[in-house]
């Protein structure tokens, strides 16, 4: 769908007017929410026209959206520069799934990141195996490596930077003008910084993914993806994506639209918090590496300084030669940070990880890396006050050291 608003507007601003339409919001401030399967027609004149004219914005049947999940996707067009239109898929994976069928073929080869996050791999290794597409991983740090992995049958990249867990930045620019040369679609799974920290399209990605589940949402209560592209790649989106029958429901497009209004504030609150706690936590004796590009002198940090506009509550670190035990120690004496999957909501996660049975481009740990300096903490830092989440690290990492 075209834009509406001025895209010269600040993104900020762009957040609050993206995909307000008077003709969808009425005289209130938020489109109200459309529920319906039916949609009816005046006659059958008008049925026979509807059919015909299928574009999104058109009333036609349920399954194509209607009003409250139109506006949500134009904002999140608006929001992306580059792009001609965004697809909303009823989670992040329904989005990489939905993004990677309607580029791939029998027979062809798709290059993924090696720090790609899990379910996106467990799919490349299982359900796209099974529609016999090859998968291939490639070390995102090496550019020389990347470019002597494509083969004649090699159609599209997935790219994701910061990469899961481990949060190693790429160099999207060179990897997706590579990718071009060789005739390939670059996609990017672009939830960690979302189009306000970072211009996916204007950076040489065709498609860019987010889970909206995280940044967007916001409040840990809905799941939700999407996937937006310029011209041509959308149209190839909307078309598989109708094919499958993905549609969200329009209660959660307008808890997504809510939380789209707020996330600037919220994204800038959460780097500030994860820069002072990453900062606190790179002094620690008990720590042997922080996993955040904002951070300066962190792993990334150049690339991300060049790149990126905005960062997120989101970042790593790893123990310095701790077990599994004293870990399990430190997370559970938390008493701020819940334990669990996911991250981007208001409040504040922490998740033990271990990237290694994960890798197959790459070994875990890095070969620079100390062996015994291998087990993760991923943290998702919401809107507390820092200093009570750094009171609650240290806590943590005394009930660590107790035996
Ligand atoms: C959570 C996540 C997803 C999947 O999103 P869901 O909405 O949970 O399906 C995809 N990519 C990344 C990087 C994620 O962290």
């Amino acid at each position: 769908m075209s834009q509406t608003s001025d895209s010269d507007t600040k993104p900020a601003t762009r957040l609050v007017t993206a995909g307000r339409r008077k003709q969808w919001t009425g005289p209130v401030v938020n489109p109200p929410i459309w529920r319906g399967s039916t949609h009816l027609y005046e006659d059958s004149a008008a049925l026979a026209q509807g059919s015909a004219n299928r574009e999104d914005g058109d009333f036609f049947y349920g399954r194509r959206g209607a009003p409250t999940q139109w506006a949500l996707a134009e904002a999140l067009t608006e929001l992306e520069p580059g792009a001609h239109g965004t697809v909303l898929y009823p989670s992040g994976v329904a989005a990489i799934a939905g993004a990677l069928m309607a580029v791939l073929r029998p027979g062809d080869v798709l290059l993924l990141s090696d720090s790609v996050y899990d379910p996106s791999r467990a799919m490349a290794n299982g359900l796209l195996r099974q529609f016999g597409v090859e998968a291939r991983y490639f070390d995102p740090i090496d550019l020389d490596g990347f470019s002597t992995q494509f083969c004649e049958r090699t159609r599209a990249v997935l790219l994701e930077s910061p990469g899961s867990l481990t949060l190693d930045v790429h160099d999207i620019p060179a990897l997706t003008a590579i990718t071009r040369e060789q005739g390939a679609v670059s996609l990017i799974d672009n939830t960690w910084a979302s189009a306000l920290g970072f211009a996916a399209l204007q950076h040489g990605c065709d498609i860019a993914i987010q889970s909206l589940t995280k940044h967007v949402g916001g409040h840990s209560d809905l799941m939700m993806g999407a996937a937006t592209a310029g011209e041509k790649y959308y149209r190839k989106l909307r078309r598989t994506a109708q094919a499958l029958g993905q549609v969200v429901s329009p209660d959660d497009a307008a808890l997504a639209a809510r939380g789209l209004r707020t996330m600037g504030v919220r994204l800038e609150r959460e780097t500030d918090s994860a820069l002072e706690i990453a900062a606190w936590l790179s002094q620690r004796e008990e720590i042997a590496h922080v996993l955040c590009p904002m951070l300066l002198g962190a792993p990334g940090h150049d690339l991300w300084c060049r790149d990126f506009t905005g960062g997120c509550g989101l970042f790593s670190f790893i123990l310095r030669g701790r077990d599994e035990a004293a870990r399990a120690r430190l997370v559970d004496a938390l008493q701020m940070f819940g334990i669990g999957y996911s991250w981007g909501g208001f409040e504040s996660l922490a998740l033990p990880f271990d990237p290694a049975p994960k890798r197959s481009a790459t070994p875990w740990p890095p070969k620079y890396w100390r062996e015994q300096d291998c087990l993760g903490i991923r943290l998702s830092i919401g809107l507390e006050d820092p200093a009570d989440l750094i009171a609650d690290l240290e806590r943590g990492l005394a009930a660590m050291e107790k035996q």
